[in-house]
């Protein structure tokens, strides 16, 4: 599972900042769970719906149109969002004007029936395929009608669409490359919920980065399930991941390029070397991992070995050695046995990763794993082994963090710190968070910090002038 899957709850109750827009004349509420393609989507759709006269609120108490984009990756994702329908629902029927809630994302395939019909929570469910319908079906929970459009398409990316960006710190945006998956992880309920991988044109690519640098943002994050198996085939060619970073990286010079996620069986030395080249692609990589046993990434149909990622991470290491590498890993999925924890203890020691997501493992209706395995590791096992893996990438990213120590560091700034807004908060290339006091900077700035100190989670220093 990758990293855009699992970052939970990256864009809960933020708010949209929309362009003046002086024909507003609703306002909008919208809230994301899970990945960072969810986030991005959310920019897509608040996009479409300024078109419409939407502007939008951080109080869904005031706004015409409550909207929830939801994540089928996790159990709790799912408890969440119910709950939270839940309390919509309670605004709605208080409010003295017309509301409509409506449900986005993974969750609208499976759950359509008892939001809509069952629980009866909200008006509209459109799928993440389906948001050029928003305005229709919009149109068509305003008469009364509860509407539904969960298609999934083998065409779309909404390549045309300039996204509203949510102005979390005005500094690092997210841009999708491509959406949906053709890997069957037997895990992974992404395939069903997002459909089939199709890529984007790398020019329409290129001028979103190029917008996005226009309008202050000094980082842009590629997003994709697997940007590995980036291919979009024209009249002039084939482009791939690896001449599309190019393609940016030479454009954009002073914008700083992050991609995520990456996938072990299909990253090539051409992308590492075009990382290689340019300072401004940033010299991080994540590669989920998920296991080091051979046994569970087969049942998980990763489609590769420990010895393949361990080449993998060997190629990292030879064309970009100061390249940061992070993973995911999960623990007790079906079959796991002792040995086998044992094995991705082992390969975890091996690479040091800089920093893992890591979670137990918890079925998800729809899966291959679902239907072919039985999810046999008592919870109280992948609770052990879970604890034990998290202990150990403490350490990991504790020494990582220090071997920065007595170095100097190029920052990009992204705002204050959350302890004290005395001190700035940015992140090197290798993404290691950097906290440091406040001079004559701005948000934005990029700039040398000499490295004193570390803790488990972060760099501390001083700006060198
Ligand atoms: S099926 Fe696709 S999205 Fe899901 S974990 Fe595998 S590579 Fe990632």
């Amino acid at each position: 599972m990758n990293s855009n899957e699992l970052l939970p709850e990256a864009l809960q109750g933020s708010s949209l900042k929309l362009k003046d827009n002086p024909s507003a004349t609703k306002t909008l509420f919208i809230e994301s769970y899970g990945c960072q393609m969810n986030f991005s989507d959310s920019e897509i759709v608040a996009s479409i719906l300024q078109n419409e006269g939407y502007t939008t609120t951080t109080q869904a108490g005031s706004a015409d149109l409550i909207l929830v984009n939801t994540c089928a990756i996790r159990d709790n994702a799912e408890i969440r969002v119910r709950q939270r329908l839940q309390d919509y629902k309670k605004i709605k029927s208080k409010s003295d004007k017309p509301v409509l809630i409506g449900v986005l994302g993974c969750m609208a395939e499976r759950l359509k029936k008892q939001f809509l019909e069952e629980e009866r929570l909200v008006d509209v469910v459109v799928g993440p395929d389906a948001y050029r319908d928003l305005p229709r079906l919009l149109h068509e929970a305003e008469s009364g009608r509860q509407s539904i459009n969960v298609l999934l398409s083998k065409e779309e990316t909404y390549a045309d669409i300039a996204p509203l960006r949510l102005d979390q710190n005005g500094v690092s945006g997210f841009v999708s490359i491509m959406r949906g998956c053709d890997n069957m992880c037997s895990f992974c309920v992404v395939p069903f919920t997002r459909g089939r991988e199709r890529s984007r044109d790398p020019q329409s690519i290129l001028q979103e980065c190029e917008d996005a640098y226009n309008q202050g943002y000094r980082e842009i994050t590629l997003l994709g399930q697997n940007v590995d198996s980036y291919k979009f085939s024209s009249n002039t060619g084939i482009a791939l991941f690896s001449d599309l970073l190019k393609l940016i990286a030479e454009h954009l010079p002073n914008l700083w390029i992050r991609f995520s996620t990456s996938h072990p069986k299909d990253m090539t030395d051409d992308v590492l070397q075009v990382m290689a080249l340019y300072p401004n692609i940033c010299k991080y990589i994540h590669l989920p991992v998920q296991s080091g046993s051979d046994s569970v990434l087969e049942r998980m149909n990763r489609g590769y070995t420990s010895a393949w990622y361990l080449n993998r991470i060997k190629a990292i290491r030879h064309f970009i050695p100061d390249c940061a590498i992070s993973t995911d890993i999960i623990t007790g999925f079906c079959g796991e046995n002792p040995s086998d924890h044992q094995e991705t203890l082992q390969l975890m020691k091996t690479v040091n990763f800089d920093f893992a997501y890591m979670f137990m493992y918890s079925e998800r209706p729809k899966t291959l794993a679902e239907r072919k395995y039985t999810d046999d590791v008592p919870e109280t096992e992948k609770h052990i082994r879970l604890q034990e893996v998290i202990a150990l990438q403490r350490e990991h990213s504790k020494n990582a963090l220090q071997k920065y120590v007595g170095t100097n560091q190029w920052v990009l700034i992204e705002g204050d710190s959350k302890k004290s807004n005395a001190f700035w908060m940015g992140r090197n290339s290798q993404n290691a968070v950097v906290i440091f006091p406040k001079l004559d900077e701005k948000k934005g700035d990029r700039v040398n910090v000499s490295i004193t100190s570390s803790t488990y989670t972060a760099l501390l220093g001083n700006r060198i002038l």
